[in-house]
């Protein structure tokens, strides 16, 4: 296994040889603003994508997630997968990255949507984010096909949909769908901005829930003739604050998370509201003097490997039992709103040693393993489509992610393309 020192030099001598049509893939694919939400330009970003590895030789499909959350004939839900054969029948190599980007948001110095390149940083929203991840694991696999062309098995390139709004027309929609089945796909990559010497090697869970409690309206003159349900809500947040979190941060994954503070298990109010509804801004006029009769909070709790989602779900109806048990009228209700169950790939597994081999080749010294304090595509590959072998390794600083004056540093994703090139000689070269 492995490559030979010829080989390693070929290999090498042709991502070097790429270093253009890395950047230029890299500015084709920021000048399509494929903003999400809504989800725009898909269908014109594949098809793009389409021509050009079409152009290089690969088998090219488009798939529309008909009917999948957020799919219309407005804003069709496209995905793109590509295929390059070896000589000899082997394993399946797959990189999966999305072309979703989120929002622009205010504070650029930059075109977002203009691949500006200075300083050796290709500036634009999604450039990080992953388009650069993406073009990288399409350089890398085109270079490691010209330097061994008598490889055995297939790499896969695929381009999905939403992963930054939960993937469900995109990866899950392909693992539902088979694609990621582990007998016609053995390897999976993600190129998320991970780090370039780092390997990701899963992420924690997620609850995402409602919490409603409810009291009676009255005149606000009078309230005690009513309940408010903003004071019980009151009561809630207290035993949250004062029993709950503290339980929370007291727990300690071995999972290596990054930033070292979400090794803990973690709970944030996405939202509160109670009372009367938020009115526009642009009304002038003055509420009028009700108690409140609902509240409604929004929490985000992020759970470790070592949790299970039954017991995360338990303990907060446990609190609201709490609660409930000394306040006369108490009422709640708890409505689950999304979940994901954590992933976590064996520090042992094929994918991680092939990727592992690559970086320490590249940059003479170990890996970094670390995993995602969010989530990412992997949960899909993982729970539906089955496929444990899977991990996140990319170009790029996760925290530039989301942020005005996003970049991807062009030397960052020339040593990704030299790792992953190395890494896909680890599967698919036998001597
Ligand atoms: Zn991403």
């Amino acid at each position: 296994m492995a490559l030979n020192d010829t080989e390693g030099e070929r290999l090498l001598a042709e991502v070097a040889a790429r270093r253009a049509a890395l950047v230029e893939l890299t500015q084709q694919m920021v000048r399509v603003p494929t903003l999400n939400p809504p989800g725009r330009l898909y269908g014109e970003f594949c098809e793009m994508l389409r021509d050009r590895l079409a152009r290089e030789g690969w088998q090219v499909t488009l798939l529309r997630a008909n009917g999948a959350p957020g799919d219309s004939d407005a804003h069709p839900r496209w995905n793109l997968i590509a295929r390059t054969d070896g000589a000899r029948p082997g394993e399946t190599v797959h990189f999966n990255s999305h072309h979703d980007v989120v929002p622009v948001g205010d504070g650029w110095t930059r075109d977002p949507f203009g691949g500006e390149l200075e300083g050796g940083r290709l500036y634009g929203r999604g450039s990080c984010d992953m388009k650069g991840g993406l073009a990288t694991s399409i350089i890398a696999a085109e270079a490691f096909r010209a330097a061994c062309p008598e490889f055995a098995g297939a790499i896969e390139i695929s381009s999905v949909a939403d992963e930054e709004s939960g993937g469900f027309a995109g990866a899950a929609w392909l693992a539902e769908q088979g694609w990621f089945a582990p007998d016609r796909v053995q390897h999976v990559i993600i190129p998320e901005p991970l780090h370039k010497d780092r390997i990701c090697l899963g992420h924690r869970g997620v609850w995402w829930a409602e919490i409603t409690t409810h009291g009676r309206i009255a005149h606000g003159c009078m309230p005690f003739l009513g309940e408010s349900a903003i004071g019980h809500m009151g009561e809630v947040l207290h035993e949250i604050e004062t029993a709950l979190l503290p339980a929370l941060a007291a727990r300690r994954t071995a999972m290596p998370v990054i930033p070292e503070g979400a090794r803990a298990s973690t709970l944030n109010l996405n939202a509160i509201h109670g009372g009367e509804p938020e009115q526009a801004a642009d009304y002038t006029g003055l509420p009028t003097p009700c108690v409140a009769d609902r509240c409604r909070i929004v929490l985000d709790r992020r759970f470790l490997a070592e949790e299970e989602l039954t017991e995360v779900k338990a303990e907060i109806r446990a609190l609201m039992e709490r609660v409930r048990a000394g306040r006369n009228g108490f009422r709640y209700e708890i409505r689950d709103m999304m979940e994901v169950h954590p992933s976590m790939t064996d520090r042992d597994a094929p994918v991680v040693r092939a990727v592992a081999a690559g970086i320490a080749q590249v940059f003479g010294r170990p890996a970094d393993y670390v995993a995602s304090p969010g989530t990412y595509d992997q949960k899909h590959v993982d729970r539906i489509g089955g496929l444990k072998n899977v991990i996140a390794y990319g170009p790029g600083v996760l925290d530039l992610a989301h942020q005005p004056d996003e970049w991807i540093g062009v030397e960052d994703m020339m040593d990704s393309a030299r790792v992953m090139g190395l890494a896909l000689g680890e599967v698919l070269v036998r001597h």
